[in-house]
């Protein structure tokens, strides 16, 4: 089984109850943590975990949102683990990874230099080791394999999606993306989808031309649940709302998505939590 939960169902646009975009995966006794939107080590907290419990952290791409609590999960992560020659955080995302990691790291040179300076047990920087890809197997522990396929974020570019698989469950982590080939071979008879939606109808309303410019490069709602029909996954697991769905207009969403999926939906709130059990695709990977 693969536990999934979405920390953070936010966007860009801050919001008093949502963190931004960042999701769980739990497969046997490993934890990946997908992007790491604002907030995320509260979010963390409140299922029990923290950034010194990860077993790797794993970004689709290098959009704001998707990376804005970098700093703090490598430095929070770097101060609470207390094991000696404890190893470094896997880092894995697409290329460019390693550029923002590394000024990451600058930025909080200074932060750096006084812990070390102040704890005799802090003898080196945050240990950290980046992979980047745009394809293939980037994981094999233990009975988990994760799997990286390119998307269609364009103009950012390159965007990657992720296939967690464990024990016969599997569970596809989007991102951002508009539907396209290489997302709908990689989520084939997956147990579950989890996909980022903008609400397209009204986003194509607000007056600023900057806003309705995020409809070119993202999946409404029903282009996901098209993309979760296409590959024949069992659960479309939605999230990154925008606008954040409004009080008592989830059925709304979720019947958009129905429209075009008649599997199983999730949505909801931050911390909701989805478990994924083996066999519950309905097309045999290709
Ligand atoms: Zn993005
Ligand atoms: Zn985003």
């Amino acid at each position: 089984m693969i536990e999934v939960t979405l920390l953070g169902t936010g966007s860009p646009i801050p919001d008093p109850e949502r963190a931004g975009p960042s999701t769980l995966a739990r497969a046997g006794d490993q934890t990946f943590l997908i992007d790491c939107g604002r907030g995320v080590l509260q979010r963390l907290a409140a299922v029990g975990s923290g950034a010194n419990r990860l077993s790797a952290l794993l970004l689709t791409h290098l959009h704001s949102d998707h990376i804005a609590d970098l700093g703090d999960v490598i430095i929070t992560r770097w101060v609470s683990t207390f094991t000696p020659d404890s190893p470094p955080l896997p880092i894995i995302g697409p290329p460019g990874t390693a550029e923002v990691v590394q000024a990451t790291l600058t930025a909080f040179g200074h932060d750096i230099g006084y812990r070390i300076a102040h704890h005799a047990d802090l003898t080196a920087p945050p240990p950290v080791e980046v992979h980047e890809y745009t394809d293939g197997v980037v994981w094999d522990r233990d009975d988990v394999f994760i799997r990286v396929a390119p998307t269609d974020h364009r103009p950012v570019t390159p965007t990657i999606a992720f296939r967690i698989e464990h024990a016969g469950a599997s569970v596809v982590l989007a991102g951002d993306t508009v539907p396209c080939q290489s997302l709908d071979t990689l989520a084939a008879g997956a147990g579950a989808l989890v996909h980022t939606v903008i609400r397209k109808d009204l986003v194509n309303q607000l007056p600023q031309q900057r806003i309705r410019d995020i409809c070119d490069y993202h999946s409404s709602v029903q282009e996901a649940a098209a993309t979760a029909t296409r590959a024949g996954v069992g659960i479309l697991i939605l999230t990154h709302y925008v606008p954040a769905i409004a009080a008592g207009t989830e059925d709304e969403w979720r019947a958009l998505a129905a429209s075009a999926f008649d599997r199983q939906i999730e949505l909801g709130d931050d911390l909701h939590r989805v478990q994924v059990h083996p066999g519950m695709g309905v097309k045999p990977a290709s």
